[in-house]
């Protein structure tokens, strides 16, 4: 499946250079990988190791909570901070080979070669080399993004001077980055430092002035190299869709920022039975307690294409189990919601063989909802009053399985 990549020195860097972009890529329907290279703190003190354990474990989860607020898979590779200069380039060349190797990115993004902090350079001169376009090689563009407090900071006293001619539309994903920055408590300042709030709004307009957006992230293309598409012959003829493939696999721990991401979005949250949003201590904790006691509790994450699209859930109580599901928006009107109801009801079966009914609480006006658990062979039940209100019970007894 296709894949972007987003290199970023420090914390914080990917949001501000293309938090609005990855956002909007991710609202597409496209992989999106935030690979951390520095650990984004230790240079506030004198030594490395004077900096305090718990300041840089509390930035790893602002970390994890952004990530999961723009829907995105996450690693992060410590190096040392604003220090870069002292690792060998070669080190941190392995590091995005290694990337490039396994998510094979089609679009690389990366820093700018020509900002003020040291880091951001090293990792452009890496990422340059790391991207190299050899026969074969994924990596079909490459672009650098700036960071304020950071590109413009420069003076273009250094070379490359930035020199933006890529824009994105980020009109409807700008306050998605603004929440993710403010999520950064260590790193976002008040106006009128360039990482505050007003100043991120006021870089967005400028460059969406320029391309007549009304908000926009500006992008230096460093390279583009087109391969011909495979099968080159038939390139004008039609092809068929290819049929989608669904399947549910169990969640892992490291699925919790990506499903943080989706408790709050906005499409999930109005069609839940409590229909609020989460905080980060909260889902974390839910989390954690949900995979722990695996005789109560399942959760699956469903994958469509090899990409994660929703959630699947059953809670065991006796001899009955609830459960309680639901896809990302894009994912939905092609019925893979009901296949993949099925398949987590058979998941469920094998973990619980003695099971003898599934009920599924659907509002009262999610139609669609109400047609997919019928589809999948659950019936209507009688009107009962031990569910939430405003929903209609859907059961499946296991003399139907
Ligand atoms: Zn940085």
């Amino acid at each position: 499946m296709s894949c972007t990549l987003i290199l970023a020195a420090h914390p914080d860097d990917e949001v501000l250079g293309c938090g609005g972009t990855i956002r909007r890529i991710v609202l597409g329907g496209e992989k999106v990988h935030v690979a951390i290279l520095g650990e984004g703190i230790t240079a506030r003190y004198g030594q490395r190791f004077a900096a305090d354990a718990e300041l840089l474990r509390q930035l790893q989860r602002c970390t994890e909570e952004v990530a999961g607020l723009l829907g995105v898979s996450l690693s992060m590779h410590g190096l040392p901070d604003n220090r870069f200069d002292t690792v060998p380039l070669l080190d941190i060349i392995k590091i995005i080979e290694d990337l490039v190797e396994r998510y094979k990115p089609h679009t690389v993004y990366t820093q700018h070669g020509g900002d003020l902090n040291i880091d951001h350079v090293m990792l452009y001169r890496a990422a340059l080399t790391a991207t190299r376009p050899m026969a074969g090689a994924p990596v079909q563009r490459l672009l650098a993004y700036e960071v304020a407090s950071s590109t413009e900071w420069a003076f273009a006293q250094f070379t490359p001077v930035f020199r933006p001619n890529v824009f994105v539309d980020i009109s409807e994903t700008i306050e998605t980055k603004i929440r993710a920055m403010q999520s950064y408590t260590g790193e976002a300042r008040l106006f009128p430092h360039p990482r505050s709030p007003e100043s991120l709004r006021a870089i967005a307009g400028r460059w969406g002035s320029v391309c007549g957006f009304e908000a926009a992230e500006a992008f230096e293309l460093v390279r583009e190299a087109v391969a011909a598409p495979k099968g080159a012959a038939s390139w004008n003829r039609s092809t068929p869709p290819a049929s989608e493939t669904v399947r549910v696999r169990p969640a892992k721990a490291e699925d919790a920022p990506v499903i943080f991401g989706w408790r709050n979005d906005p499409y999930i949250v109005a069609r839940c039975t409590f229909q609020r949003t989460v905080a980060w201590d909260e889902h974390t904790a839910w989390f954690a307690k949900s995979l722990s006691q695996p005789d109560r509790n399942l959760v699956f994450v469903i994958e469509i294409d090899g990409c994660a699209a929703g959630l699947f859930r059953i809670d065991r109580s006796g001899d009955v189990a609830t459960v309680s599901t639901y896809l990302l928006e894009r994912f939905t009107g092609r019925g893979l919601g009901v296949t993949a109801i099925r398949l987590g009801c058979l998941a469920a079966r094998e973990q619980w063989p003695d099971l003898q009914q599934i009920i599924a609480w659907v509002r009262e006006e999610n139609a669609a909802g109400r047609s997919a658990f019928t589809k999948a062979g659950f019936s209507l039940g009688a009107k009962r009053r031990d569910g939430p209100s405003g929903h209609v019970a859907f059961l499946l007894n296991h003399t139907s399985w």
